[in-house]
Parts: structure tokens; C-alpha cells; sequence
């Protein structure tokens, strides 16, 4: 068996020991980054059985889209986005994980052409507060959450959050319980979401323990990626 393959039959055993710890029945969705990885490694993932594929650059990704057209795939945005790009994000991809701005959201909408179902959407929150990062702050969700759900051509499903780098587990912890509160204080407002996405290649299960219905992992599946990604 080649290396993705192990690779992956790893990932999802992880993910069903960190679920069977959590003592409940949930279904997490494992989202393969292939950001940097080349068409042939996301064609064997693929062939091993992953269909839910996310990109962080989006000239990279319409690219590798074009080449994988053969395949029923389904593509997740999770990279930062710059007004100019949304209408192909709209065209192009299933999901948008990394929405923090009502402008953004607007564009998306607009630009979700009619033949496509909905785009189902994420709000990414900067949980840790770092400045550098994108996201909104957790007090700023609910009210984007409110604007979202009155554009039609979006589906809000969740929340999405790439936590403050830390070695320390309990502060890890800490914000992904924080994550959790807010996805949970939005249910109980009604809002019906079933996605919380965090947890990468180093703490996916520890995301997952903390409630996580949805995991993005690159480096774990495809090996460490090169050095450099292009930035577009
Ligand atoms: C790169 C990336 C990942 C995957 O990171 P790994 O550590 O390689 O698993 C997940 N989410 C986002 C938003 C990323 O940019």
C-alpha cells in the first residue's frame, strides 16, 4: 500500500478513537489540505477513499480542479479571502470555510450562480486573538451569523478556527472549548449548525474530544509540504 493510503487508514482510525473517548455518536468529516500537494498525490487520496478536498490559494487550487474534473470531489475554501476572488470561489467551490467579513459574505452570495446548490459556509473566529490572524472575535460571531443567514444563496453550517499556536495543552483545550460554547450558544438561539471545524494534523484529537465535527488535515495524509506555497 502506498503512503497516502497508510497515511490516511491512520487518520480515520484516530479520528474513531477520539470520538469513541468522547462517548457519543458523532460524525466527523475529515478534510484533506492539499495545498501544495500535486494533482497525482490528491488522485491517490482520492482512490483510497477521501472525496472532501480543501485549498488555501486559489489559482492553485482552479488549476488542480481543472485536471481533476474526472472525479466527484467535493472542494472546501479555507484560505483567506480577498474581495476580488469571490466570484470563482462561488463558482468553483462546495463549501467556504474562512468567512469573518459581511462583505465577503455579500459577494459570495451574489456571485453563487443559480445552478449550483447553495454554498454552505463557514465563520472563521480567531479564537486566540492574534492580530495577524483572520477571523472575527467570538463576540463578533452571532451577529454575523444573523446577517448570513438572510442571504439565500448561503447555508451557514458553522464555525471554523485555526487556534493560537501553543505547546501547552490545557490552553489549547481552552480554546476549543470556547469554540464549542459558541457553536453551542448559537444552536440553542436555533440556529441548527452541525459544523465545528478545527483540528489539524497535530491536534485533531484533541479537537475532536473537545467537540469538532470536522478536522482539516494536510501533512499527516501527504507529508510535510515544501517549503513554499505560491500565494496566490
Ligand atoms: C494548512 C492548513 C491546514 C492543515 O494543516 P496541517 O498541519 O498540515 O494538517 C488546516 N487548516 C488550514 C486553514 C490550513 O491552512
Amino acid at each position: 500500500m502506498n503512503t497516502i493510503t497508510t497515511a490516511l487508514q491512520g487518520i480515520q482510525e484516530g479520528i474513531k478513537r477520539a470520538v469513541s473517548r468522547t462517548n457519543s455518536v458523532r460524525a466527523v468529516t475529515l478534510v484533506a489540505v492539499s495545498k501544495a500537494q500535486d494533482v497525482p498525490e490528491i488522485r491517490t487520496a482520492f482512490m483510497a477513499g477521501q472525496r472532501v478536498f480543501g485549498e488555501n490559494y486559489l489559482q492553485e487550487a482552479l488549476q488542480k480542479q481543472e485536471s481533476l474534473q474526472d472525479l466527484q470531489m467535493e472542494w472546501h475554501f479555507i484560505g483567506p479571502i480577498q474581495s476580488n476572488k469571490t466570484q470563482a470561489i462561488a463558482n468553483h467551490f462546495d463549501w467556504v470555510q474562512t468567512v469573518d467579513r459581511l462583505k465577503i459574505a455579500q459577494r459570495l452570495n451574489d456571485a453563487r450562480p443559480e445552478n449550483l446548490p447553495p454554498l454552505q459556509v463557514c465563520i472563521q473566529v480567531n479564537v486566540g486573538g492574534e492580530e495577524s490572524k483572520s477571523g472575527i472575535a467570538l463576540h463578533e460571531v452571532a451577529e454575523l451569523a444573523q446577517s448570513i443567514t438572510r442571504l439565500p444563496r448561503l447555508r451557514l453550517r458553522g464555525l471554523m478556527t485555526i487556534p493560537r499556536p501553543t505547546e501547552n495543552t490545557v490552553e489549547l483545550r481552552q480554546q476549543f472549548k470556547a469554540m464549542r460554547a459558541c457553536f453551542d450558544a448559537l444552536n440553542a438561539q436555533g440556529y441548527a449548525l452541525d459544523t465545528l471545524s478545527m483540528g489539524m494534523s497535530d491536534d485533531y484529537e484533541i479537537a475532536i474530544e473537545e467537540g469538532a465535527t470536522m478536522v482539516r488535515v494536510g501533512s499527516a495524509l501527504f507529508g510535510a509540504r515544501p517549503a513554499k506555497s505560491p500565494q496566490t
